[in-house]
């Protein structure tokens, strides 16, 4: 097995064709396609131990508690936290949502949030609602004329009443990344604010490592990791998590209860009431396992290297203009077209085989930034071919003639 890059036949969705022709996926920022090893252990596990966890002593549910025990310590290690720390969610939003109802009780009028203007919609809404809900400011750091975060700004708005700052790790949009280590640093250095990073698009395609970056929370998703939909995690730094009261409450997250009062349990399950996303959370080890078994650094320079063979081929398609400017853009790239929009343009890809993003990415106040209303967007994987790449750019020069 070459370990820089994943062999496509180990994608079962890749193999097939779309309008006829060989498809090309190029929406991988969206959702990654499963590899044949978390589809193969998800019906064994589905098959042979499907059970619910922690509630009963029976074989099927010790054997299905150890996966997801097991998931847990997995996913931790994944970004370097600890088991005791990392929270199923449904997904970043799910994440960001459940990050912003714990931290409610720190904000009143007197305290601000501080967010960036780059952000996708789950990172502006979730704290806009906080917001309107604790009359605390929201203040939103603008970006520069290149798209990257404006950094003295940034360090500008925080101040001693800033109780949250939250930021991406990487743009879903023109794939600049911040700098999250300096972020943090900023943001602790001027006020006792936790730090929260939207690390959907992060996760996937750099190192991360929560304790390098600095943060005291951290949100991803698992469907981008080739996982199943509906499985997800917020790690958060235990001492923090120690304070912090779950955000919803039910079976499996209290030890007793009596007719007047009830014992919250002590392990990290207090934050997931109800029955958790089992399957799901087996199926996101399985996917972790995956990327592990490969070299992640030389997949990620790969990347790096097809995106920027596709912004030096969109220079050769009249009227396209690349969203941002970065010396180096990561997972993603969006660009529009002149002559028509995003949506025609990606439909007529889509006829091509070529499957692409086309609209605003979640991320209007970013476009708007921009000075753009909607955007194609290409992004990567460690399994896409420089042959991917130049069968966008020739779909593109084929559409461009029906178009003009
Ligand atoms: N944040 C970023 C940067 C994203 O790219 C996405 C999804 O595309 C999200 C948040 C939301 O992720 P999900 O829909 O999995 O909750």
């Amino acid at each position: 097995m070459s370990r820089d890059a994943f062999a496509r036949g180990d994608f079962p969705l890749l193999a097939r064709t779309v309008n006829g022709r060989p498809l090309v996926y190029l929406d991988n920022a969206a959702t990654l396609p499963m590899p044949r090893l978390v589809l193969d252990e998800l019906c064994a596990f589905r098959s042979n131990s499907y059970a619910n966890i922690h509630r009963g002593v029976h074989t099927l549910s010790e054997e299905s508690s150890r996966r997801y025990d097991e998931a847990r310590r997995t996913a931790a290690e994944f970004i370097g936290g600890n088991e005791p720390e990392l929270v199923f969610t449904s997904g970043t939003t799910d994440s960001l949502n459940k990050a912003a109802a714990m931290l409610a009780p720190r904000l009143d009028e007197r305290s601000n949030v501080v967010i960036t203007a780059m952000e996708h919609h789950s990172n502006i809404l979730v704290w806009r609602s906080l917001a309107r809900r604790t009359g605390c400011d929201l203040r939103v750091a603008p970006v520069d004329g290149a798209g990257a975060l404006d950094t003295g700004a940034f360090r500008a708005l925080v101040d001693e009443s800033t109780k949250i700052v939250a930021f991406t790790q990487l743009s879903n949009v023109t794939g600049i990344a911040n700098d999250c280590a300096l972020l943090s640093g900023i943001a602790h250095e001027r006020s006792d604010a936790v730090v929260v990073v939207d690390g959907a698009q992060g996760v996937v395609h750099l190192p991360t490592d929560v304790s390098a970056l600095g943060c005291d929370m951290y949100a991803f998703s698992g469907h981008k990791l080739g996982a199943p939909t509906g499985i997800g995690g917020l790690w958060v730094r235990g001492p923090l998590l120690e304070t912090l009261e779950p955000a919803s409450f039910g079976g499996g997250t209290v030890w007793e209860v009596t007719s007047d009062r009830a014992v919250l349990s002590d392990d990290v399950e207090r934050f997931e009431a109800g029955t958790p996303p089992i399957d799901g959370a087996v199926g996101l080890a399985s996917a972790m396992r995956y990327w592990r078994a490969h070299d992640l650094d030389a997949c990620r320079l790969r990347e790096r290297r097809l995106i920027d063979r596709l912004e030096a081929g969109l220079a050769n398609i009249e009227g396209a203009q690349v969203l941002g400017r970065a010396p180096e853009r990561t997972g993603c790239l969006s660009f529009s077209v002149d002559v028509a929009s995003p949506f025609d343009w990606a439909k007529l890809l889509d006829g091509l085989g070529v499957a692409v993003r086309s609209g605003h990415h979640c991320a209007q106040p970013y476009l708007e930034a921009l000075g753009c209303a909607g955007a194609v967007r290409a992004s990567v994987a460690p399994f896409t071919s420089k042959d991917d790449i130049d069968r966008l750019l020739e779909a593109l020069a084929k559409a461009s003639l029906v178009l003009k």
